[in-house]
């Protein structure tokens, strides 16, 4: 990304921020308690439909897992929540009014969406505090300072996250040394400098120890109310642990909402049974 990009983007971002009124005025990302409004989108790939006629809503403050055999669609789903991927209908909303289809990819991720692909993707050669640092400076707000130094609230700041993702004693620890569920936490506290709004994980504790994941799950729950999650999984175990029997679950299945509701509910659901076992 060039600086001029850059900047046409927040230029773009700007106008779009004076034209959505309520987006000026109190934080409408509120207003209406909905965070993420998905209707009807459809993705094509020389005619085969990885995503057909998905919606979706995603409260303020929720966190929401999804499921679903390879293939469903969920990448793909989150792809067009990113900007990488513009599906060819349909609707995908940040907030009430914020039309995430008109954004680029740093436009959406300077808004507040963050996101966290199924593999880590650290600076290795730095220190876990220098990853989180940089992080930090990829805020185009914080790197406007042309003379960067941290202040004592980004310190703070900081030492949260670290003691967030566990990794408090390890923060002058050169990346590349962490655990592989180490590097997936540090991405996330990466994530979570930028303060998102909405945080899209896709496949987090995938390749993680049976203790590495409860302790991710422990950190998702802390996150919850404070951020929106979704959360793309396989791990029932993990799964029935982030929604403590009360959250809903979303079923995809080729490209579109299969069922939605309770875990046991769901996993009791004929057509999901029908489309786990034909695998
Ligand atoms: P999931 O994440 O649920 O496993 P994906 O979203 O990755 O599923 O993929 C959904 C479907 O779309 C799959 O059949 C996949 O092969 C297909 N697909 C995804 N991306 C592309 C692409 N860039 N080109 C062609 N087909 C794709
Ligand atoms: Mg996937």
């Amino acid at each position: 990304m060039t600086p001029d990009l850059m900047d046409a983007g927040a230029k773009a971002l700007a106008a779009h921020k004076a034209r959505s009124q309520p987006f000026a005025a109190a934080d409408p990302y509120f207003a209406q308690g909905v965070a993420l409004y998905v209707d009807g989108i459809t993705v094509s790939f020389d005619g085969f439909k990885a995503l057909n006629n998905l919606s979706l809503t995603i409260n303020v403050g929720e966190l929401r897992c999804i499921i679903g055999p390879n293939g469903a669609g969920k990448t793909t789903m989150m792809d067009c929540i990113t900007g990488k991927t513009r599906p060819d209908a349909g609707k995908v909303f940040f907030g009430s009014n914020i039309d995430l289809l008109r954004l680029s990819e740093p436009q959406i991720a300077q808004i507040g969406v963050g996101r966290k692909f199924q593999k880590p993707t650290v600076y290795e050669q730095l220190t876990v505090f220098e990853n989180l640092e940089l992080a930090l400076k990829a805020d185009r707000r914080v790197r406007a300072s042309l003379f960067f130094r941290l202040t004592g609230a980004q310190l703070d700041r900081i030492g949260e996250v670290l003691q967030l993702i566990h990794l408090k004693d390890e923060a002058q620890r050169v990346a590349g040394l962490l655990s592989h569920g180490q590097k997936q936490w540090l991405e996330i506290g990466m994530l979570l400098m930028q303060d998102p709004k909405l945080l899209l994980l896709d496949e987090p504790v995938a390749g993680m120890t049976d203790e590495e994941t409860e302790r991710t799950a422990e950190l998702f729950l802390s996150l919850e109310g404070q951020h929106s999650l979704v959360v793309v999984e396989h791990d029932m175990k993990f799964v029935d642990q982030l929604t403590e029997g009360r959250k809903t679950v979303t079923v995809l299945h080729e490209g579109s909402v299969l069922a939605e509701g309770l875990l046991k509910d769901v996993q009791a659901n004929e057509k999901v049974v029908e489309v786990y076992l034909g695998r």
